[in-house]
């Protein structure tokens, strides 16, 4: 059994426990004005809101650059008890502001930062001053590209991404943008030497297409779905609708769940919704009335232990 790195430590990967896979504590980012938030008081009651509807790990997937808080996720886990994730890597092109030194860096420097938040510990400013790094490491390594393409600087943040795989054996998120180019993301990463298994694909369910995504599935890639609750994209019913198509295709193991609440507005103690309480609230209970006890297990428990343990190529 592999070891899942949280913010406290690594643990057993059989501890990790009922878990959303992508989601976000602590972000700001110029691709969202006025949706950054950073509070650590709001954070424990919505982390904490969730814990008592029965998450016990969330994976949050800030990367360098969009004001992730290692320090702040350390005291929100002891706080609340829940498990936590942090990530390294970058997003795509979108989120970095021209000049950044994510949009310019090479391949070499992309994955010296990489590898040192996962061996060494979290850079507390993105890599922006000399600070020393923070105690806790990252667990996962997240990547992005962009709608229908991969851009030559994607690519490299890709190339340091799979760098940062070989080297570890941790899994690589990779952010799909209305869930296109993930065949491609999966051929550019294999190329580079990494092992589909350690490959997540997030917001697949943006292009809800159960032929798509069962291809998918079929390459050995972990999928992950995570708009439950944000009804501007579609009702939860199509949603549930989906995971039970893959479910009867036999894709049960290769799906997790999140929430990716990545604005403000969508976190009820900033006054908005749905809030990290909707999943074990709200959409868990209603899709295990749909799959049953052991395919939610599946999705919530043993996928996500699977998919984020640290596992040598
Ligand atoms: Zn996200």
């Amino acid at each position: 059994m592999g070891e899942v790195v949280t913010v406290l430590g690594p643990i057993p990967e059989e501890h990790l426990g009922v878990t959303d896979a992508h989601d976000h504590l602590f972000l700001r980012s110029p691709a969202l004005p006025g949706q950054d938030f950073d509070d650590v008081d709001k954070a424990v009651e919505e982390l904490g809101g969730a814990a008592s509807g029965g998450l016990q790990a969330v994976v949050e997937v800030t990367p360098i650059g969009l004001g992730r808080r290692p320090a702040k996720m350390r005291a929100l886990s002891e706080a609340t008890g829940v498990h936590i994730v942090a990530a390294t890597g970058y997003h795509r092109d979108a989120h970095y502001e021209e000049g950044h030194w994510v949009r310019v860096a090479s391949v070499e420097i992309l994955a010296e930062r990489i590898l040192a938040d996962l061996q060494r510990g979290m850079h507390p400013e993105d890599w922006l001053t000399d600070a020393p790094l923070d105690s806790a490491r990252a667990g996962v390594i997240k990547s992005g590209a962009s709608y229908q393409r991969i851009s030559a600087r994607e690519e490299r943040r890709l190339i340091a991404a799979a760098i940062g795989t070989r080297e570890t054996g941790a899994p690589i998120l990779v952010h799909t943008e209305i869930g296109t180019c993930g065949h491609e993301i999966i051929d550019l990463l294999t190329r580079e030497g990494v092992n589909p298994g350690r490959i997540i694909l997030a917001h697949l369910d943006r292009n809800p297409d159960f032929e798509l995504h069962a291809e998918i599935a079929a390459r050995g890639v972990t999928l992950e779905y995570d708009t439950p609750g944000r009804i501007k994209y579609r009702p939860d019913s199509q949603l549930i609708d989906l995971v039970d198509a893959m479910v009867r295709a036999g894709h049960e193991g290769a799906l997790m769940l999140g929430l990716d609440l990545g604005q403000r507005d969508y976190f009820r103690s900033y006054g908005g919704g749905p809030g990290l309480g909707y999943l074990m609230d709200s959409f868990v209970p209603r899709l295990r009335r749909r799959v049953g006890d052991d395919a939610i297990r599946k999705i919530l428990v043993d996928t996500p232990a699977r998919a984020f343990a640290m596992s040598p190529q």
